[in-house]
């Protein structure tokens, strides 16, 4: 193990959705900024193995990762702002913990002891967190773990959090991210919620070293000396999180409360250089200034859910950026749309993102959607779903094959154009299965997406068990919807685009996993780009007329 490695755990108090995924993040980055090597992790108390199988009324978007984890959204954020990709370890759950503490106990590891929460699930969970500082590259291990304290499900975790800090007190602190609600009719913020949660925290044996408080006012000298005082902190570790206009600002913010010193103090390292954020602040300017705007509907089946699309739709913040143009996302509920009111929800877009799903919800509206961008010329990006409902909406609608559908929706079509992998024939279990990760994508030159990447070669995360039907290809091609991206080794399509359209694609694969603020996707600057293009001719022919 690699005994340098600093370990830096946040925990919640007082109420959930306080944002300690982008507190994790911006505390990163700014180390990442004086030079260091961070990652970050986050721990979920739920028992479900992995967010896979999860609803995303549950917990919103199920973000992937290189080597095909299905985690946490927070995790998005983290390869977000830090640039670095995530990896299986990164995101551990109570039913990972168990299901592995469960597989050591059949094979007998035990020795005939009694398996308990303490030592035999904290020591699994304390083996997880240091994973990741044992492989050398990092010099901080930052671990969030989900829900609030005192959640009966958190308990091994804060356990786990209280040894490590015995064990290692020079390498471990803990942040905690607290509420200070500002009561208006008394016109006053509160601390009492915060000294509670610091109590509770406690009364586990931990001390936090580290309080920040999210607040919708500014902290008054008072208030924080209050807090310090009853939660035991220093008063240049009270740090106060005001709610900002971008998560983007949260690092800057944090920068201004010198969040970063107080961490790199309590952990003995060595200062470093002030944070290099120049890139940062390159992208935050270019997003608050925009030159242009474009408007693009989002049609999927969870758009009341923004957390749903949460990559796709900071994929758009990245590509706006690049582009100098504000994006403006029109959601729109695939099952609202109808052929009587194309007009009323896309006539006055100029992008059409059709996302991922799964199930048959919504997909007739997703048809019409496609249909209409793909004959009015709209600029459209397919995810997925996405790109599979386009498949299928021109097997009908060019090729006449009326009936053409995936067999995920209508099993006996008699013209299955998106059909299951063969890999998939003979799995039954639904967890973990399905194709998952980064995949190569040899594009084809002269193609949208080539022109895009300006690469040959790509590698993409995939989410899958559906494909598109490669007995259709030919078909496809002579009537003008290509395959321009193809899986060298498998064959298998993963991207369409119609030529004879002014920006036309549909990847199987999600590029939306893959946009940061460092490098915004290269599909995503593309179809922005387009969509610009597309409001600016509408400009001008409203001009002309
Ligand atoms: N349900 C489709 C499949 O499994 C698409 C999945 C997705 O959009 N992520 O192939």
């Amino acid at each position: 193990m690699n005994q340098s490695t600093k370990y830096v755990f946040v925990t919640g108090g007082v109420t959930s959705s306080l944002g300690k995924g982008i507190i994790s993040a911006s505390l990163a980055k700014l180390l990442q900024g004086r030079g260091y090597q961070v990652t970050i992790q986050k721990l979920d108390p739920y028992i479900n193995v992995d967010p896979g199988t999860l609803n995303p009324y549950e917990h919103g978007e199920c973000f992937v990762t290189d080597d095909g984890a299905e985690t946490d959204l927070d995790l998005g954020h983290y390869e977000r702002f830090l640039n670095v990709p995530t990896s299986q370890a990164n995101n551990v759950t109570t039913g990972k913990i168990y299901q592995s503490v469960i597989n050591k106990e059949r094979k007998g590891e035990y020795l005939g002891k009694t398996v308990q929460i303490v030592p035999h699930i904290t020591d699994e969970i304390k083996r997880c967190v240091q994973i990741l500082g044992s492989k050398s590259e990092f010099d901080v291990v930052i671990t969030e773990i989900g829900g609030t304290v005192g959640d009966i499900e958190s308990l091994p975790y804060i356990e786990a959090v209280r040894q490590m800090k015995w064990e290692r007190p020079n390498d471990v602190i803990v942040v905690h991210l607290t509420l200070i609600p500002y009561l208006s009719a008394a016109g006053e913020l509160k601390t009492k919620p915060t000294q509670h949660s610091v109590k509770q925290l406690l009364e586990f044996g931990v001390q936090p070293d580290v309080l920040v408080c999210r607040t919708e006012h500014e902290l008054t000298p008072s208030v924080r000396s209050k807090v310090a005082r009853f939660c035991n902190v220093k008063l240049n570790a009270v740090i106060q999180s005001i709610d900002a206009d971008t998560i983007y600002d949260v690092p800057l913010l944090m920068q201004q409360e010198k969040f970063d010193e107080v961490v790199i103090e309590k952990l003995g390292m060595k200062k470093g250089r002030k944070p290099e954020l120049k890139k940062w602040n390159n992208f935050l300017q270019k997003h608050k200034n925009p030159k242009h705007q474009v408007r693009i509907a989002l049609v999927g089946k969870y758009v009341e859910l923004k957390d749903a699309y949460k990559s796709i739709a900071e994929a758009f913040v990245h590509a706006g950026a690049a582009n100098e143009v504000k994006v403006d996302i029109k959601w729109v509920h695939s099952e609202s749309i109808n052929e009587r009111n194309l007009e009323q929800h896309l006539g006055d877009v100029d992008g059409v993102l059709v996302a991922p799903g799964f199930g048959s919800r919504g997909i007739d509206g997703k048809l019409e959607a496609i249909q209409y961008v793909r004959e009015n010329k709209i600029p459209f990006l397919g995810i997925c779903l996405g790109m599979q409902c386009a498949v299928i909406e021109f097997a009908r609608n060019v090729l006449g094959m009326e009936e053409a559908h995936s067999t995920e929706i209508k099993e006996y079509t008699p013209h299955p154009v998106i059909s299951l992998m063969a890999e998939q024939k003979s799995i039954t279990t639904l967890g973990g299965t399905m194709r998952l990760g980064s995949y190569p994508c040899a594009l084809k030159k002269g193609s949208h997406a080539h022109e895009a990447y300006k690469e040959d070669l790509i590698q993409e995360r995939h989410r899958h068990r559906f494909e598109f039907n490669n007995d259709y290809q030919q078909a496809f091609e002579q009537a003008g919807m290509t395959a321009s991206g193809i899986n060298p080794e498998s064959e298998l399509v993963e991207v369409v685009e119609i030529p004879d359209h002014p920006w036309f694609v549909g990847a199987q694969f999600h590029p939306e996993y893959k946009s940061t603020v460092a490098e915004p996707h290269p599909l995503f600057q593309a179809f922005v780009k387009a969509a610009r293009t597309h409001a600016e001719n509408e400009d001008r022919a409203a001009v002309e007329a």
